[in-house]
């Protein structure tokens, strides 16, 4: 397994971080103990000593989970992660007992990382305004966490203000080889991480899945180069070629991707040019499949009900192009509300300045219409 230091730190985590937030389940929904603890001893004895969750996965069973399993090792002997989700926090009070029930639940004394997850500019703000960001400087002056950071869902000019505002120990994007030109951060990211020495973390490096599974005249393209190479690893190596990525997290179900992974990472080589170039005729010809022409540059904005036009596009495309429905129904779940098209009163403002004369409204009503039903079982 290889491993990268954060900074200057003795702080080495494993390239390949496991992300639980989709752990094998039982038909009620809870984890399944006896595959994800034999996939996390497996994890551990092959060198990963990085483990990523949150109290919103699985309904707080990924918690509890990998607090009982990772109480057998030795404390010292891995890195662990949780976030406060930054969209259910009304006050600071409720912050510190949702943290409280988290640390029971993970059985530990302290965090190696405590991240506000999912930040946007809507509960960027009202963490700051909560005192979130003082009382997280508190925890970690007392030691019950090492290391704060944050991870991220809005686009980069918001990025850029919240890395720029303070000194973070680390972040958290998506970021994968479909993503890299993203308005919503891709590699203007990266190099801003870089620019400032802010560790990178990176989920979603296989897009929930949806570079794993390629249309076979594209995977093709693939085999004929390495027969026996996954879609999968193609896609950790090429964000395992950015320097500022200091952890890979993949949320593996099942061993055979545990397996893939763990070989990925620990005999990485890097995309040889012949390589990166196999990867953009994937790129072009998978966005082919967009529903519309939008470039998610933002100059629609500002929307005057807050609608977010192009992440709300991003995420209707992206299901065209993948097709990944659990992916998208994370997505839209998390999305807040007062962004997506119900908050639209049809007043034409926005495509007016659209770059790519979009007829806005019309796709906005058709993205909804597809998005919407994704999630009913959820709300
Ligand atoms: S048409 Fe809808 S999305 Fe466009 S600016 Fe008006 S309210 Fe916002
Ligand atoms: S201006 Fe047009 S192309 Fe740009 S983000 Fe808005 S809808 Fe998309």
């Amino acid at each position: 397994m290889l491993y990268r230091a954060l900074g200057k730190t003795d702080t080495a985590p494993s390239l390949l971080g496991f992300g639980c937030m989709r752990m094998p389940l039982n038909m009620n929904g809870t984890v399944n103990y006896d595959i994800a603890t034999e996939m996390i001893n497996y994890a551990i004895e092959n060198g990963v000593n990085y483990f990523d969750t949150s109290c919103v996965y699985h309904n707080g069973h990924s918690e509890a989970f990998l607090g009982d399993v990772l109480s057998e090792y030795p404390r010292d002997s891995f890195y662990l992660t949780t976030k406060l989700p930054s969209w259910e926090i009304h006050s600071l009070a409720e912050a510190k007992s949702i943290f409280d029930e988290q640390m029971q639940r993970l059985k530990t004394e302290y965090l190696d990382f405590y991240l506000l997850q999912a930040l946007n500019r809507h509960d960027w703000a009202k963490m700051k305004e909560l005192g979130i960001l003082e009382w997280c400087d508190e925890l970690k002056k007392s030691g019950i966490i090492r290391n704060f950071g944050f991870s991220f869902h809005d686009n980069y000019e918001v990025f850029e203000q919240i890395l720029t505002y303070r000194e973070w120990d680390c972040c958290m994007i998506q970021f994968n080889y479909m993503d890299a030109d993203d308005e919503h951060g891709g590699i203007k990211a990266h190099d801003l991480c870089e620019k400032l020495g802010v560790p990178l973390f990176v989920m979603e490096p296989v897009k929930g899945g949806s570079l794993s599974n390629l249309p076979a005249d594209l995977n093709q393209m693939l085999v004929d180069i390495n027969p026996i190479a996954t879609a999968s690893s193609w896609a950790l190596r090429w964000v395992a070629g950015f320097p500022q990525v200091k952890i890979i997290l993949s949320g593996m179900n099942n061993m055979d991707q545990l397996r893939d992974n763990i070989e990925t990472l620990s005999s990485y080589t890097p995309l040889n040019e012949d390589e990166k170039s196999i990867i953009e005729i994937i790129k072009v010809e998978r966005n082919k499949l967009v529903n519309n022409q939008c470039t998610y540059c933002n100059y629609c904005q500002p929307c005057p009900n807050g609608v977010s036009i192009s992440r709300v596009f991003k995420i209707w495309n992206d299901y065209s192009v993948y097709n990944n429905r659990e992916a998208v129904k994370w997505e839209w779940f998390t999305f807040p509300k007062e962004k997506k098209p119900v908050s639209c009163t049809y007043c034409g403002v926005c495509e007016k300045r659209c770059s790519q004369k979009i007829s806005i409204r019309e796709d906005l009503i058709d993205a909804q219409n597809i998005l919407n039903p994704i999630i009913k079982d959820w709300e």
